[in-house]
């Protein structure tokens, strides 16, 4: 029999409300040792809320007064008897019922170990429970589209689709092994090649979908570089719609790198304001300016910024030069003063790329052609489609599934080709449905699951 569980589920630090978790067998038992209600019951219906105090066994002592709920099994999260206690948002009352309802029996949760209880008691595959973590993680309305569409079973749906497809190609495979001796019409192996090359084909679609699944998942990073003084802090302040940077009119000022996550038509957009590139006047200086190097290289986007209202300089030309291996977007600011910049010589420092953006970090002319084109360098233009997430890959782990899925079946059509008895193939494709087979957890070590929920929150 399973043991009972227990942890803080709410974030640490105060807050109005703080929710105790317990979910095991012994959860009733709990209850009834630390749990007094302001009304009289006999036992404790499931999914109904109870008011009343959480005592001290030992001294009698009120610690908090709460709401406590259960759900009892098999209607619950984890499948198991759970009881929930509202606190009130103390990190110290939290923690006293805590270890009230662990010196009552429960022992402390490890990271992720309610969801996984949900996926071994199968309330929910393993995708289904990554997908939890997925939805926590969400910054963005797409990415928690995406994320909810897997929580549901969009891809669990769909993964089972291809997978009794693939169990269909097998039996007739198996059939015809079986019946070879005999002289029965032996299965139709075009008919199979066929329905292996549709299932590869819907397999390789599927996994192509990963660099679009991560970036609405994980976001992108875009880094705004240029000289000082361009308006690159007053750019991220515009982007941001906030005073976050400091603005000054003194060149340099943007010092350390300044991080703000916004969400560009769903997709979550790390900004990242760099220190002004000039020729180092020191050695910290140098130093400076070689970590906006490095901040460079991890860059999806780098937005290089120019000021329109003066001439270009050497160091503009070296900017270009360090981002020629990047995608980027070339910004000419302060389009609300005279125009002295030769746009055509910038354009000729980078034929490669689009013509400049002009914007006005002050007034906020150009921006949201400067959003739309950090979203369309991102995403190559895609655009998200409601109704789509079903069919989007966002975890690796998938992917990675997906492609030894396809990779296996591409063996076995192989195999068909070479002519070789049917057995071989039919191996290769028990094979692929193992590998299919990782996705919902059914065929994964106890080595990947520990890894998989070790990077939940405790009390998840
Ligand atoms: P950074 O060093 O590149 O981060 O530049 P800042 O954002 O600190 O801006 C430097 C100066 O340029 C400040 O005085 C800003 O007010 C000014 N500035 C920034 N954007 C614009 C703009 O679009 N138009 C005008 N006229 N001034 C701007």
């Amino acid at each position: 029999m399973e043991d009972t569980i227990a942890a803080i589920a709410t974030p640490p630090g105060t807050g109005s409300i703080g929710i105790v978790r317990v979910s095991g067998p012994g959860s009733g038992e709990i209850a009834s040792l630390i749990f007094r209600p302001s009304n009289k019951t006999d036992g404790f219906s499931s999914h109904r809320l109870y008011h009343g105090d959480i005592i001290s066994p030992d001294t009698g002592r009120v610690i908090d007064e709460v709401l406590i709920s259960f759900m009892m099994k098999p209607h619950s999260y984890t499948g198991e008897d759970i009881l929930e206690i509202n606190c009130h948002g103390s990190a110290f009352i939290l923690q006293s019922v805590l270890t009230l309802v662990i010196n009552a029996g429960a022992r402390l949760a490890e990271p992720g170990e309610f969801t996984k209880r949900a996926f071994l008691n199968n309330r929910i595959d393993l995708s289904q429970a990554e997908a939890v973590a997925e939805t926590i993680m969400a910054k963005t309305d797409l990415s928690l589209d995406l994320a909810l569409s897997h929580l549901k079973g969009g891809l669990a749906c769909k993964i089972e689709t291809i997978r009794n497809a693939i169990i269909d190609i097998l039996a007739t495979l198996e059939t015809s092994i079986d019946f070879s001796d005999e002289d029965v019409e032996a299965a139709n192996p075009s008919g199979v090649m066929s329905d292996i090359e549709a299932v590869i084909r819907e397999l390789t679609e599927l996994a192509s979908t990963y660099s679009e699944g991560k970036i609405y998942r994980d976001g992108i990073n875009a880094v705004i570089t240029g000289r000082p003084n361009v308006g690159k802090s007053s750019l991220l302040n515009r982007l941001l719609g906030e005073k976050r940077a400091i603005v000054t009119a003194m060149p340099g000022t943007t010092r350390d790198f300044i991080e703000e996550v916004i969400p560009i038509k769903g997709v979550p957009v790390r900004l990242t304001d760099t220190a002004g590139i000039r020729e180092p006047q020191n050695i910290i200086e140098e130093e400076g300016v070689n970590l906006v190097w490095e901040k460079l290289a991890q860059a999806d986007v780098v937005i290089v910024v120019f000021d329109g209202s003066e001439t270009l300089t050497k160091e503009d030309e070296e900017i270009i030069e360090r981002c020629k291996a990047k995608k980027f977007i070339l910004v000419i600011n302060k389009a609300d003063l005279p125009h002295v910049i030769d746009e055509k010589e910038l354009t000729g420092l980078a034929p490669d790329v689009m013509p400049p953006l002009w914007i006005s970090a002050k007034h906020g002319d150009g921006i949201s052609a400067l959003t739309d084109a950090i979203h369309s360098l991102a995403l190559y233009g895609a655009d998200y489609e409601s109704g789509r997430a079903l069919n989007i890959v966002s975890n690796i782990r998938h992917k990675i599934a997906i492609e030894r899925t396809r990779d296996m079946l591409l063996k076995a059509r192989e195999g068909m080709l070479e002519g070789l008895s049917p057995e071989f193939p039919a191996f290769d494709i028990r094979q692929s449905l193992e590998r299919l087979g990782e996705i919902a957890g059914e065929t994964v070590t106890e080595e990947v699951l520990e890894k998989i929920f070790a990077t939940f929150c405790i009390g998840k």
